[in-house]
């Protein structure tokens, strides 16, 4: 593991996936979620044009991707299509116990939703999380200024299930990947303003 928690010898290369899909709500930057960051320049070389000024949430910000050892290079999030990223796990629908996980990873489906979900490198990571007590969300980006959608993947039950046979988690991200997409995307409401980069 390098500095700060990163894996050590990875960049970003041309990956420039977080300037697009992040919706950035901060007095320093205001970003509409799947909008392009008026500074991100896609030169096939992944650059920022504010490179050095970039406001502390972009110096701040790294994907899962960037801190996952286990992650291999195929899931770089342009090119595997899922953009993955570490949060504080906070879930108001299970119990607080000091066993529970203090952390969870979601998992959005940026590129063919529908074939992602059953790729069976996808599959196989949500079971390996929910197995080893990582909950994970799946999470479906919204359009321009609008809030991405995720679900929950992650029960005892589940946790059960996943020990035996990775069916049961296929089952259970279908499911899930049906149920946001036939749920309406709510607006993004800025509580900031001024530094609006989207285009
Ligand atoms: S999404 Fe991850 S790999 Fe891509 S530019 Fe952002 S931090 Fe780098
Ligand atoms: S300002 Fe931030 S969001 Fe915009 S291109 Fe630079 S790093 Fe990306």
């Amino acid at each position: 593991m390098g500095a700060g928690g990163l894996v050590a010898g990875r960049d970003c290369g041309e990956c420039t996936a977080c300037c697009v899909v992040l919706c950035i709500d901060d007095p320093d930057i205001q970003k509409a979620s799947s909008e392009r960051c008026r500074h991100c320049v896609d030169s096939g070389k992944g650059s920022c044009t504010i490179y050095l000024q970039r406001p502390r949430p972009c110096r701040e910000f790294f994907c899962a991707w960037r801190h996952l050892e286990m992650l291999g290079d195929e899931w770089r999030p342009d090119r595997s299509g899922v953009f993955a990223v570490l949060e504080k796990f906070e879930p108001p629908e299970l119990p607080d116990t000091p066993e529970s996980p203090t952390m969870a990873i979601t998992l959005m489906l940026t590129g063919d939703p529908e074939k992602t979900v059953r790729e069976k490198w996808f599959v196989k990571f949500v079971c390996a999380n929910i197995v080893s007590g990582q909950p994970v969300y799946l999470s479906l980006p919204a359009p321009p200024g609008y809030l991405p959608h995720r679900v929950l993947i992650y029960s005892a039950a589940l946790t059960a299930a996943a020990r035996q046979s990775a069916e049961p988690v296929l089952a259970v991200l279908e499911q899930a990947l049906m149920f946001m997409s036939a749920q309406p995307f709510r607006e993004q409401a800025f509580a900031h303003s001024g530094n609006n980069v989207s285009h």
